[in-house]
């Protein structure tokens, strides 16, 4: 088990009672770590379910990831936490292929061989290519690119051509249009985790998924927290976060209820924390409202047939409404997904990331279904609409945070003005790409210093 605390304060210091608002992976790591603390932990989430981005919803008769979620080799800390739940043992690992959709063709650039073969970069495009990787692997701080665009700083290392045909195609998917406002550190960072399975010490990066995917991941994490004593109360959207006269935090739900506790963390994206933490300070309130996020259309389509053999496809050309293709069918068994005949099939996703405030979002189904679907025929002549058994829309307003310039300059702190009110979200997770390997870091560093704040004595605010 994993432990914050020295020995001696934790036999000094009393249990006190803790709420997490947020049931994501990040609220349920801290409840978890919390609660092995010792301390009194109640974890508040809005939706009926836990799990956040992570959560599953139905594929025929299968339960499955409602976004694509992929485990990495060198994911350690999402291993290490698997081995707490005795499901590391069952994760499957595979090599995964990825192509590029570049010209109106298809290619595969899933190693050094391909690349050199693929032919929208010339040598030189591809040399300037291999030395911006190779280059940004040596970098082992990534606090100066935050200062530079990461359009500036590719098209510096790579040239115009090859950010077009390689590196625009990528920051696109992840991105959407607010690439342009996102710096180098971006691009560094998903270098760093390309290049994460070498600094790991294993020999080569691998992709893997536990069956049952992250809904049993979930489960069996709801059971542990449920052992460890931790009170889950799903369906509970926290309204208001204030302050009481006894130097204690209330927290008012949807419902009117009201429950007060000695310390409250906030995991939700920040606009959301600034609308439920009223009494945060005006500049509080800024900076939270100051950070840009990026939200999400994401499809997921069960298939009777498999579109190609790559996981990832990246796609250079313009007009095409999604930002990339997922094929979980090339790393996880069609047969998953097979109907009650037997007939396997194919799940793959339609990412479509767009600035929070996009109208994309508010597009009805059935507009964003014939846009997917014709971008789908035209990429894949031989994929037919009739080919489709379930088309699943996912809208997020807020995933997360654009890296803009000079970035970690401006996030928000894990402590507040308010007493006892602690803010945890993925917003501070810097020089990192949004995955949950990252995410269990972030909660890994917060925990000293949640710990180390509640243990100072609590003043009231009035005598009464
Ligand atoms: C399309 C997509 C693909 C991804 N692919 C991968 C991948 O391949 N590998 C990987 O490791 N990671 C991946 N991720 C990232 C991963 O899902 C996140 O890093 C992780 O789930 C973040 O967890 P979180 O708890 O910080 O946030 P969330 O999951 O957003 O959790 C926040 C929770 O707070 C709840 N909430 C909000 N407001 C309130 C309120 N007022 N009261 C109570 N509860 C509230 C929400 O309902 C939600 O459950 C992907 C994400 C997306 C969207």
């Amino acid at each position: 088990m994993m432990s914050y605390s020295s020995h001696s304060q934790h036999q000094t210091a009393p249990p006190q009672r803790w709420a997490i608002v947020g049931g994501g992976m990040l609220g349920m790591t801290l409840a978890h770590r919390l609660a092995q603390e010792g301390q009194h932990v109640t974890l508040f989430e809005g939706a009926n379910e836990l799990g956040g981005l992570a959560s599953a919803w139905q594929f025929g008769d299968t339960l499955w990831d409602r976004h694509y979620h992929v485990t990495l080799l060198s994911d350690l800390r999402l291993r290490s936490l698997l081995q707490e739940l005795n499901l590391e043992q069952e994760m499957v690992w595979r090599k995964t292929k990825t192509g590029v959709y570049a010209d109106g063709e298809l290619y595969s650039v899933s190693n050094a061989v391909e690349f050199l073969q693929f032919p929208a970069l010339g040598w030189l495009d591809k040399f300037r290519l291999a030395f911006t990787i190779w280059y940004g692997s040596k970098i082992k701080n990534g606090d100066k690119l935050e200062q530079i665009s990461v359009v500036d700083w590719l098209c510096r290392w790579s040239g115009k051509r090859t950010f077009e045909k390689f590196w625009l195609p990528l920051l696109r998917s992840k991105l959407g249009s607010n690439y342009r406002k996102a710096s180098a550190s971006f691009i560094w960072a998903t270098i760093a985790r390309l290049y994460a399975a070498r600094s790991a010490g294993l020999k080569e990066e691998m992709f893997g998924y536990l069956p049952g995917g992250y809904h049993r991941l979930l489960s069996h994490f709801a059971q542990r927290l449920q052992q460890e004593g931790v009170e889950i109360a799903l369906g509970h959207r926290a309204r208001q976060i204030y302050s009481t006269n006894s130097g204690r935090v209330c927290i008012e739900l949807a419902n009117a209820r009201q429950e007060t506790f000695d310390q409250v963390v906030v995991t939700t994206a920040t606009p959301v924390a600034s609308q439920i933490c009223g009494e945060l300070s005006d500049a509080e309130h800024r900076c939270l409202n100051g950070i840009e996020y990026q939200g999400i259309v994401c499809a997921s389509l069960l298939l009777k047939k498999p579109l190609s053999s790559y996981y990832v496809t990246n796609i250079t050309d313009d007009g095409y409404p999604f930002t990339g293709v997922i094929e979980m069918t090339t790393l996880v068994d069609r047969a998953v997904f097979a109907d009650r005949q037997g007939n396997p099939r194919s799940l793959v996703y339609l990412p479509k990331y767009v600035p929070s405030n996009d109208s994309a979002l508010q597009l009805a189904d059935g507009q964003v279904r014939q846009a997917f679907l014709d971008g789908l025929s035209r990429m894949y002549p031989a994929f037919h609409a009739s080919d489709v058994l379930d088309f699943q829309l996912s809208r997020v307003k807020y995933v997360m945070a654009v890296p803009t310039l000079n970035y970690s300059r401006n996030i928000p702190t894990f402590e507040t003005s308010v007493q006892g009110l602690h803010l945890v979200n993925s917003a501070q997770i810097v020089n990192a790409t949004l995955n949950v390997n990252d995410t269990l870091k972030l909660a890994e560093q917060a925990m000293p210093q949640l710990l180390a704040r509640s243990r100072k004595r609590r003043t009231p605010v009035l005598a009464v």
